[in-house]
């Protein structure tokens, strides 16, 4: 039996990575009534919540709201929040261990997937990832440049965030101002020349990624039309058995599809038009090197020996006029220095959240994963709850057979201690609390929810004040 986790000695967790799966994972160590559990939770950047706050779209305000549950775990006495310190920046892995008996990383998927086609390196060609970030007023993307004064647009991908970034190029100033959308992006898209936006899939409806209800809000835009070409909208046979044994979200997501290419255009300012079974197979560059045209192959559907519908091309081709691409294709992990990283993968390689050395297969003591960067870009925010649960239950596990680390700095004084010698400009959970308040209050000034700080230089000279 460990004697760590007791009132005189604190099982001491660093948490690094401060979005929703590092907040479940400190909710669930906190409910743990047997060890007496303290959780250091490190972000790079000074402000919390990931991609709550950076990711998730800024007309989405209901879903943002998960943020004052992470309010009332990081209330807890036992939290503390150390912001604007980095990994491999400001603290190495060794620093951390010397902190702590145990470090989960919960650090996301940080980058996309590349495309692989000609052209891709294009002037205008984008990650989705990039233009998310930007709009979401991301400190290290704020000063990316989208050539918005083209007319057409295409988004790669059927997933939620292609859905995103979509709905947001074709939202009115009006429905914008509503949000809390970074503000240089509000002007920017203030000024937006963009007319005609596409979403291309390369599988059919009943295959895309996105959600009905996000399906069904792209129907519903202020002054936009969202249509679907009929011939698009239908199901292949092999779509159609599909659909027997498919569940009632999905049924109403393939209803939500072909209700919309039952409409014709009204007139509405811009038009957004979901195509399906498409690939690019090339982007064509004028002589600037600026995107000015994508060439599509139309696929078809193929049931491999698994049973998965899949989709390869057909000789049947097209070329799209389009000035300004993202491509929206997954997000992808990036390694963290020091820790095992499956580049195949794009994960931390984990068995339950242990992590796994990649050498002897065998788990690295005191290492734990949860989120995006331990499975992988798939699911909602709520889908991380479950997914740090288990991350957990291999932490406690460990920490009552006493397979810990076994940090020299062992209280949190001392760590608090180390951690500001290496980071003076460290962001506590009140000095946030703070920044939240003048974006708050920014914001009711604006008529908006809030209005974000996007550098990091502002927040800092901001807390001085
Ligand atoms: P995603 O859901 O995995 O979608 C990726 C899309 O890219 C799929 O349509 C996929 O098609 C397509 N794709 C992949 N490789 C391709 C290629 N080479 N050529 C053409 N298309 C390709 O990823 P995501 O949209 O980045 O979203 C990530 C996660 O966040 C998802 O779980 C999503 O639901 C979630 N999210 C949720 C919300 C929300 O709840 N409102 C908002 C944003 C994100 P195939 O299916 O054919 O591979």
């Amino acid at each position: 039996m460990s004697l760590i986790g007791t009132a005189a000695q604190p099982l001491r967790v660093a948490i690094i990575g401060a979005g929703p799966a590092g907040f479940y994972a400190a909710e669930r160590l906190f409910k743990e009534t047997e060890l007496v559990i303290e959780v250091d939770m490190f972000d790079r950047l000074p402000t919390p919540f990931g991609l709550v706050r950076n990711g998730v779209a800024p007309d989405h305000q209901k879903i943002k709201s998960v943020t004052a549950a992470f309010d009332r775990i990081a209330n807890n006495p036992r939290f503390r929040f150390f912001g604007n310190v980095e990994l491999g920046r400001d603290l190495s892995l060794d620093d951390f261990k010397a902190n702590y008996h145990q470090i989960l990383f919960s650090t996301g998927a940080q980058t996309d997937r590349p495309l692989g086609i000609p052209g891709d390196e294009l002037i205008g060609s984008h990650p989705a990832t990039e233009f998310v970030a930007w709009y979401n007023g991301h400190p290290d993307f704020r000063d990316c440049q989208f050539d918005l004064t083209q007319e057409r647009v295409a988004v790669i991908g059927v997933g939620n965030v292609a859905i995103d970034v979509a709905r947001i190029l074709c939202r009115t100033q009006e429905e914008l101002m509503k949000t809390d959308i970074a503000d240089y992006a509000l002007e920017a898209l203030s000024k937006s020349q963009v007319k005609e936006v596409y979403i291309l899939g390369r599988r059919g409806p009943a295959q895309a990624a996105f959600t009905a209800p996000e399906a069904k809000e792209l129907g519903e835009m202020a002054d936009c039309d969202t249509l679907v070409p009929p011939a698009e909208a239908e199901l292949d046979p092999l779509s159609l058995a599909s659909m027997a044994s498919a569940d009632r979200a999905d049924v109403r997501k393939v209803e939500i599809i072909q209700e919309l290419s039952h409409r014709q255009p009204t007139g509405k300012a811009k038009r957004l038009t979901l195509r399906f079974l498409v690939s690019p197979t090339e982007l064509i560059g004028d002589e600037a090197g600026h995107v000015k045209q994508m060439k599509l192959v139309h696929n078809e559907l193929y049931a491999t020996d698994a049973g998965s519908l899949r989709s390869r091309s057909t000789d049947r081709t097209e070329t799209l006029d389009v000035g300004l691409v993202f491509r929206s294709i997954g997000y992808r992990g990036v390694p963290l220095p020091g820790v095992p990283f499956n580049d195949s993968w794009g994960v931390i390689p984990n068995d339950a959240g242990r992590v796994i050395d990649m050498q002897t297969k065998e788990p690295v003591c005191g290492l734990y994963t949860a989120g995006w960067i331990k499975r992988g870009p798939t699911g909602v925010i709520g889908t991380n709850k479950p997914d740090a649960a288990e991350t957990v239950e291999s932490m406690l596990e460990d920490a009552r057979n006493g397979d810990l680390l076994a940090p020299v700095h062992a209280t949190s004084e001392s760590a608090a201690a180390f951690v500001l010698e290496r980071q003076p400009e460290l962001v506590t959970y009140a000095d946030w609390k703070q920044l939240d308040a003048m974006e708050l209050n920014k914001g009711k000034e604006q008529g908006r929810p809030r209005v974000k700080f996007t550098r990091i230089e502002d927040m800092l000279a901001a807390l001085r004040e």
